[in-house]
């Protein structure tokens, strides 16, 4: 089957230069370029993956992204940001808002084919049948559905990837650079602090019911899935901004 990717840019040179190198990858293209027809473009052509622009007409990509991460039908879709701002608040911003990755424009086109890449592969193992449980946390592998007890739980393909690893060793506590190779990819650049970032975002929907926290931080070493032992030091929303 072939993979859907839709780029929602208004830049014809930078539409142009992506068509034509992901459609050379193999990739179905399509593009969408006024933000307010972005979300039913979306809709209606289910893609594998977005790419998303930040500054578009009628509609920024930050609100857009926000409308996936809230629909139950793509909220599983993987988002990458592409824009012109470099300051490293923005960087943050984005990825706190739901995107998966997030390139600066001018990018290197082999290097965004390669992070689209690592982010499909991320989502391959989502399809895979299966069940994952931890205390009152579940894991369908096969809808892409976690839930704490009876509550519906809405992830991000990242956090679900990282609550999957983190899953499938409980208790097995492990280092940032080693959930940046297993959860992004070896091949890729990404800061380690991105790893916190989304630790942060799997923690707050994860306990957004009043729930145990059950993802640990150890200081200096990494993270883990662990029930909360009585007289625990307190270790967990520690982590470095
Ligand atoms: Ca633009």
């Amino acid at each position: 089957m072939t993979d859907k990717i839709m780029i929602i840019e208004d830049e014809e040179d930078i539409i142009t230069l992506l068509r034509y190198n992901l459609e050379k990858e193999g990739f179905e293209v399509s593009c969408v370029s006024d933000g307010s027809k972005a979300f039913n473009a979306i809709k209606i052509n289910q893609p594998t993956l977005i790419l998303l622009d930040w500054m578009l007409p009628n509609m920024n990509g930050i609100d857009i992204c926000k409308q996936i991460r809230y629909d139950n039908d793509l909220r599983n879709i993987p988002v990458i940001m592409l824009t012109a701002r470099g300051e490293e608040a923005d960087k943050i911003k984005g990825l706190t808002i739901g995107a998966d990755d997030y390139m600066t424009k001018p990018f290197s086109v082999p290097e965004l084919i390669a992070r689209i890449r690592a982010l499909l592969r991320r989502i391959q193992p989502m399809k895979t049948k299966g069940e994952l449980v931890f205390e009152d946390i579940r894991m369908d592998l096969a809808t892409c559905r976690v839930f704490r007890g009876n509550r519906s739980v809405h992830l991000g393909p990242t956090e679900f990837r990282l609550l999957q690893f983190l899953m499938e060793q409980p208790r097995h506590v492990f280092p940032r650079e080693q959930l940046l190779k297993e959860v992004w990819g070896a091949d890729i650049h990404v800061e380690l602090r991105t790893v916190d970032v989304h630790i942060r975002r799997l923690r707050k929907a994860m306990n957004e019911g009043g729930e145990t926290d059950l993802i640990r931080t150890v200081r200096a070493a990494g993270y883990s899935i662990d029930s909360k032992q009585p007289g625990d030091p307190e270790e967990n929303g520690n982590e470095t901004e």
